[in-house]
């Protein structure tokens, strides 16, 4: 492996990174074990999407030697750079955080999966580019289960209209659900956020038999989604470490509790 490693990527992610990521992940996948199995989850019903924003894209490289093969990133600018910089390497990008409707085109152009769709104008413009594109694009409609104003998303009872209107969007696969649960230490109500999108889910299924996903849980949560239903757990920092700096940019309005 090539990769110069400088200062400061050694202070982050140590001398090797490679190393790193492959024993956080294998301690990941053993909690995921560990909760389908105190679930009675058939394991092979979760996926573990890395979450890799702020990590540069060399620094990718020991990801992808590490097994990862789907990076997920909040920001759609750096999801590109980074999409550009990889291009040798058979890798895909999911689209994790929310989307102005005037960067649709970049999104059609390179993302494989987007978990934020949460308006018509942005389904209609993202189709649009989509077409042509020649792409279609695995979605999951955003769903803001804790009520909080500075989250993105549709409240619960605007969901399952929205979902009966996708098929006027043909490029757009519905795949399923995605929330981010309450920033909080109180348990019963990351859990009751968990709760709110699967039974919307199960709602949603009656109406389009393929939104079976159901996209929650992260760094501080994600054993209690599993045990709540989660098909896809998004995972950044247990795999890569810390972000230097807030989150402030990736969600906007949003200081975190914990
Ligand atoms: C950053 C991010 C994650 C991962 O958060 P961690 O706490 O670092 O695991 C998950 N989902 C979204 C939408 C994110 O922006």
């Amino acid at each position: 492996m090539s990769v110069q490693l400088s200062d400061e990527d050694r202070a982050r992610f140590g001398d090797d990174p490679r190393a790193l990521f492959t024993e956080n992940l294998r301690e990941i996948q053993a909690r995921i074990d560990a909760a389908c199995a105190r679930a009675g989850r058939d394991r092979s019903g979760v996926r573990l999407l890395p979450i890799s924003k702020t990590v540069p894209a060399h620094i990718l490289r020991f990801a992808f030697d590490a097994g990862i093969r789907t990076f997920g990133e909040n920001k759609i600018q750096e999801a590109q750079q980074k999409h550009e910089a990889l291009r040798d390497l058979p890798v895909s990008f999911a689209i994790v955080g929310h989307l102005q409707t005037n960067k649709a085109k970049y999104l059609a152009r390179f993302a494989s999966e987007f978990h934020a769709l949460d308006s018509h104008r942005l389904a209609n413009e993202l189709n649009r580019r989509l077409e042509r594109e020649e792409r279609d694009l695995d979605v999951y409609v955003q769903v803001n289960t804790s009520r909080e104003a500075t989250k993105f998303g549709l409240a619960p009872e605007e969901t399952l209209e929205f979902i009966s209107e996708l098929g006027a969007y043909p490029r757009l696969k519905l795949r399923g659900l995605m929330t981010l649960a309450i920033f909080s230490d109180d348990t019963e109500r990351v859990r009751a956020c968990f709760q709110r999108l699967r039974s919307l889910r199960d709602e949603a299924l009656r109406i389009n038999p393929n939104a079976q996903g159901l996209s929650m849980g992260m760094s501080g949560d994600f054993e209690l989604a599993i045990e709540e239903g989660a098909t896809i757990v998004r995972v950044g920092t247990s795999i890569f470490g810390r972000r230097p700096g807030s989150d402030a940019h990736y969600w906007p309005g949003l200081i975190p509790e914990r």
